[in-house]
Parts: C-alpha cells; sequence; structure tokens
C-alpha cells in the first residue's frame, strides 16, 4: 500500500487526482492538499474580471467529487516539504507522510519584485479569482469615469497569452459600452516583440499581433522593465538588445492589470535538491526530482530553463495541453514504480493554446514549444472564442465529475481538426 499526496487541486491537480486514482492499485490512498477548498478555472479568471462570468461560475467545489472517487482531501496550506521525512507539514499544525508526493502548486505571484504592482498595491491581477474579482469591482467604477489603461506583464513574468487576451477583452467591452474613444489603452510587456510570448514566436505570432493590436488601437513598448508604479502612474524603462536604458515612460493610467512574475512556493523555496533558485521544482524527462526521486512535478510549479535569453527577463509558459501531458505522464510513471518497473512515460513538450479576444481570438500550436519545431500553427477566427467557451465547459464538467478525458486531445486539437497536427 503506497500513500500519494499531490499537493494543489488545480488545472493540474485535479486531473492529477483522477487519473492517480484511476491507474493506483485498489490499496492504495490518494490525497489531495489544498489551500482551498474549491476549484477554480483559472483560465477564466480574465471573464470574471470584466464581469461576463461570475465568481460561482468557475468554482467547483472540492469535497463531493473527490468523495464521489474515493480521493481524501486535506482542506491546509502546505508550508513546508520534508523530503528526508517524507512529510509535509501543514498550516494547522498537522503533518502527513507520503510515499510518493506530487507537487502541482501553481505559481506564487510576485507582486513584491516591483514595488505598487499588484491587488495590493496599484494595479489588478487575473491571476487568482480573488484577484479578478476585485479587479471587477474597479472596473464598474472605471467604466463610469474611464481613463487612460496600461495592461501588460512586468519583467520575469512567462505567462504573456492572458495579458493579451486581456487587452483584447477590455477593448471589446468598452467598444460595447459605446466609450472606447475615451480610453487610450497602452501595452507594456518584457518580450523583445510583439507575439514573442516567451517562446520565441508561434508561426507569424509577431506580425499577426501586431496587426491586432494596430486594429484595436491599442499602443506598446517592448523590452519593458517596469520600475515602480506610484499614484496611478506607471514607471517604465524600456531597454535596447543588450538589456540598456533606451528611453524612460511615464505612463499615467485610470485602470492597469499586470501580471507579475512567478516563483515556486514558499514550502518548497529552499529545499536542497528539490528546486531552482526560483523555487520551481527540479525535474527530469519523467516529472521526477532527481535528488528525491519520489517527488514528481506537474504544471506551473516545474523548472523550464528559456531556450534563449532576452534582453528583459521573460520565462517561458506553462500551458494547459502541456500539464495534461503532465499529468498522464507522472501518473503512469508512479504507478510503474509502484510495480517495481521504471519510469518510462514523457509529457510531450507541445504548446496548443486559445488567446480569447472577446468576440474573435487567436489559436496557436507549437510543437515542440521551443523553436526549432515541427508544427508551427496560428490561426485568427471566431471559432476560437467558441471553442475556449466549451473548453470552460469541457473543463468544468471533467472536474465536477472526476473524468480523466484528456480534454486537449479531444476537445482543442479533434474538434477543431487539428488533431493531425499532434502526431507530426
Ligand atoms: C490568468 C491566466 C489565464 C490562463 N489562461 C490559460 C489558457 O487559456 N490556456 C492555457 O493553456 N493556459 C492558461 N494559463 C496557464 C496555466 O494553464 C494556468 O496557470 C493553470 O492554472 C496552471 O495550472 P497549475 O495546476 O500548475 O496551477 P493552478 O491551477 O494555479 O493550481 C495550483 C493550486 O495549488 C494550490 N496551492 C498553492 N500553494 C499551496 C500550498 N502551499 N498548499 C496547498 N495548496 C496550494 C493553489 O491554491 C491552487 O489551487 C493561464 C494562466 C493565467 C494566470
Amino acid at each position: 500500500m503506497a500513500d500519494i499526496v499531490i499537493i494543489g487541486a488545480g488545472v493540474g491537480g485535479m486531473p492529477m487526482a483522477y487519473e492517480m486514482k484511476a491507474l493506483a492499485r485498489p490499496e492504495d490512498r490518494v490525497i489531495v492538499v489544498s489551500d482551498k477548498d474549491y476549484f477554480h478555472f483559472v483560465p477564466s479568471n480574465p471573464w470574471v474580471a470584466v464581469d461576463w462570468r461570475k465568481r460561482d461560475d468557475i468554482l467547483i467545489p472540492l469535497d463531493k467529487p473527490l468523495s464521489k472517487r474515493s480521493i481524501e482531501l486535506v482542506v491546509a496550506v502546505v508550508e513546508k516539504v520534508v523530503p528526508e521525512g517524507n512529510r509535509l507539514e501543514l498550516s494547522d499544525g498537522r503533518s502527513l507522510t507520503y510515499d510518493h508526493l506530487v507537487i502541482a502548486t501553481g505559481p506564487r505571484l510576485a507582486f513584491d519584485e516591483v514595488p505598487g504592482l499588484g491587488p495590493e498595491g496599484e494595479t489588478q491581477s487575473i491571476c487568482h479569482v480573488d484577484h479578478a474579482e476585485k479587479a471587477c469591482e474597479r472596473w464598474k467604477v472605471f467604466v463610469e469615469k474611464p481613463g487612460p489603461i496600461v495592461v501588460g506583464a512586468v519583467q520575469g513574468a512567462s505567462c504573456f497569452g492572458p495579458a493579451y487576451e486581456f487587452a483584447f477583452i477590455m477593448d471589446k467591452d468598452l467598444r460595447d459600452r459605446k466609450i472606447r474613444d475615451q480610453v487610450p489603452i497602452t501595452f507594456v510587456t518584457p518580450e523583445p516583440y510583439i507575439g514573442h510570448l516567451g517562446l520565441d514566436g508561434v508561426g507569424d505570432s509577431k506580425t499577426m499581433m501586431e496587426s491586432e493590436l494596430r486594429q484595436h488601437h491599442i499602443d506598446w513598448i517592448c523590452n519593458a522593465r517596469v520600475e515602480k508604479i506610484e499614484n496611478g502612474v506607471m514607471y517604465v524603462v524600456e531597454c535596447d538588445e543588450q538589456g540598456e536604458e533606451k528611453k524612460r515612460h511615464e505612463l499615467p493610467f485610470d485602470y492597469s492589470m499586470m501580471l507579475p512574475a512567478f516563483t515556486g512556493i514558499d514550502a518548497v523555496r529552499g529545499v536542497e535538491g528539490l528546486v531552482n533558485p526560483r523555487g520551481f521544482v527540479i525535474i527530469d524527462d519523467y516529472q521526477r526530482n532527481p535528488t528525491h526521486p519520489n517527488i514528481w512535478g506537474i504544471g506551473v510549479a516545474v523548472a523550464i530553463a528559456p531556450k534563449k535569453p532576452t534582453p528583459v527577463p521573460t520565462g517561458v509558459p506553462k500551458t494547459g495541453f502541456m500539464i495534461e501531458s503532465m499529468v498522464t505522464a507522472t501518473a503512469l510513471n508512479i504507478r510503474a514504480e509502484l510495480d517495481g518497473e521504471p519510469a518510462s512515460s514523457r509529457a510531450s513538450w507541445n504548446a496548443v493554446c486559445l488567446a480569447d479576444m472577446g468576440d474573435t481570438g487567436i489559436a496557436f500550436v507549437a510543437m515542440p514549444q521551443i523553436p526549432p519545431r515541427n508544427v508551427n500553427w496560428m490561426k485568427k477566427g471566431k471559432w476560437v472564442h467558441l471553442a475556449k467557451v466549451a473548453f470552460e465547459k469541457y473543463f468544468m464538467r471533467k472536474v465536477s465529475h472526476g473524468q480523466c478525458d484528456p480534454i486537449y486531445e479531444k476537445v482543442v486539437l479533434k474538434s477543431l481538426g487539428i488533431e493531425k497536427l499532434k502526431s507530426q
């Protein structure tokens, strides 16, 4: 009998629990430890922030779906991972031991790295549903008295898709309200060029995204380092190709949403051999930590080195398709270990993304994620927006019904007729 503990009940953690339970032996226990008693679907947060979704639309309480599958739930913050004792220290004073541990905790949001950044400071966030709700309250006030918007991501960020999405979603909401003409929008990003996305571009993403921003009257500043944010002004240093200061900008705003850089969570930071200096879990080809081989990592919590450094630091995004394949590989590998077999399943390092633009959208497929690639595919259309809505529904159903279906393969690639790309 083995205790398999999963920390985190998010986009990676919930499918992990279901797939692990389906693959585990009857005598094994699967235990989820989550700091929240609910799952929330992070990709829908931008819609919550403009009131197109309510909080409850994208939340699922954890107890029922997990207990239906005989998966145990512990609601507590993991404060420390102690690999030497195969033990977790929890916020309620308890400790929990494991035979296998899967770290699926997503990111810590590093608002503290830029003065004035984040919901406790001057800018809004869409990274968590709590933030998105707060951003929505501010949005309702803003649309009554519109003014300039600054939107984007700060240095060290790795998740650029939602920044572009949110710029276009706000644009659509303002057009619907017939007040877009009163709102200058500036997109600020550490990416060396528009459409880089932390991936050195996908297909013709540079031209296409620039063209979209132009058509939506959104200005941009690339190679941007945000120095500080004070009293409704963002102080931005635009850098040259060496990362040296080229120009300074003082951008006044009445509304701002900026994505922060990510780090690993506090519970793993500094644990010898487990994480890199930013606190991301070091994994081998099989999702397993080389120093502590009964610890596995999936999702945003894992370390991926950018292949090509950028003048202003950027990270590599970890998106749903990739996370789905990390989950399956990890579940298969833990089962192999339980059977005394070597771990042999690898995740596919591919990126498939649906970037919503409010009424239309852009889909991109990058296989593998880091260039040079076998598939470099990008298309725009209303169908992307519809596919994203369908995807949200499928994912929510998967979590509430405890299904193990691979959604990306089943819904995104297949239903969009691009499944054949997967085999290339
Ligand atoms: C705004 C936004 C939109 C995105 N949109 C898309 C998209 O459209 N498509 C796409 O492919 N990707 C998207 N992504 C990227 C990625 O798919 C998501 O970030 C996804 O949620 C990552 O899954 P995860 O399981 O790694 O982390 P999460 O889903 O964030 O889950 C981590 C869980 O761990 C819990 N946790 C954290 N610390 C602890 C602790 N110490 N103890 C216990 N529990 C803890 C958290 O509360 C959370 O429930 C988006 C990201 C963001 C931020």
